[in-house]
């Protein structure tokens, strides 16, 4: 498996790919490109939440307890005011470090379930409606937040599915396959449950139209204006002249 620096400079690097993008064809405004590179990056490091590393399931509880805390936070000082709302903030962070990691650090097993294609999308599923029902965002920005998380997971399973692979002696290593999986036959009913899980996250989540139209008329160009290539060659020419 790639180590955690590789997940983290994979994902980041990706992020930044994918929210210039979003940036350049007005589906994210450039105030949010921060936000959307973060995201990326917790899909890029969220499978190894059953690491049987410490290190790697602390780190990912951490950052996992400051995003679920900062928005929950930020909703609740509203009604509630500053000083309760810094209390939901802690009250929130401390839920998901101290109490949501026990079940992970005692029954997952790494390079289980977690790595997986279905878990990927049924956690997209979860960034889109928590992003439309607790943050009210539209669809479209809601999914778009949602996609971004799965391409940072993605980029993870894909990364491990590289590292399995030793080039320097021919060799494939035993984890091959164990990442970048849609079913595992070992694992039959614990793989349907969670194919139900993820209907049932697909029927929770707001639709993803908005999302797919988007992405159908999408334009990114290639190549510079007529005018910059002009302007480079009337350079070329002065400088050679
Ligand atoms: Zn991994």
């Amino acid at each position: 498996m790639a180590n955690f620096g590789v997940h983290a400079v994979g994902a980041v690097g990706v992020g930044a790919f994918c929210s210039a993008i979003l940036g350049t064809t007005d589906l994210l405004p450039l105030t949010d490109m921060g936000s959307s590179i973060s995201m990326v990056a917790l899909g890029g490091i969220m499978p190894d939440v059953d690491s049987e590393r410490s290190e790697a399931i602390t780190l990912v509880f951490n950052l996992l307890g400051i995003s679920v805390a900062v928005p929950v936070a930020v909703v609740a000082m509203g009604p509630l005011g500053l000083l309760a709302g810094l209390g939901v903030l802690v009250a929130a962070f401390a839920t998901v470090r101290f109490v949501l990691i026990v079940p992970f650090r005692s029954m997952t097993v790494h390079r289980g379930r977690f790595h997986s294609i279905p878990t990927g999308l049924l956690m997209c599923c979860g960034v889109a409606t928590l992003a439309a029902r607790g943050l009210d965002m539209g669809p479209l920005q809601a999914w778009i937040y949602g996609a971004l998380f799965g391409a940072g997971f993605l980029t993870h399973l894909i990364l491990d599915e590289m590292y399995s692979v030793d080039l320097a002696n021919c060799r494939i290593k035993r984890s091959m396959g164990s990442a970048l999986k849609l079913f595992d036959r070992d694992e039959v009913l614990p793989y349907l449950g969670l194919y139900l899980l993820l209907l049932a996250g697909f029927a929770l989540a707001p639709p993803p139209g908005a999302l797919i139209d988007a992405l159908q008329s999408l334009q990114i160009k290639l190549m510079p204006d007529e005018w910059v290539l002009h302007y480079i060659e009337q350079l070329a020419q002065r400088t050679r002249g």
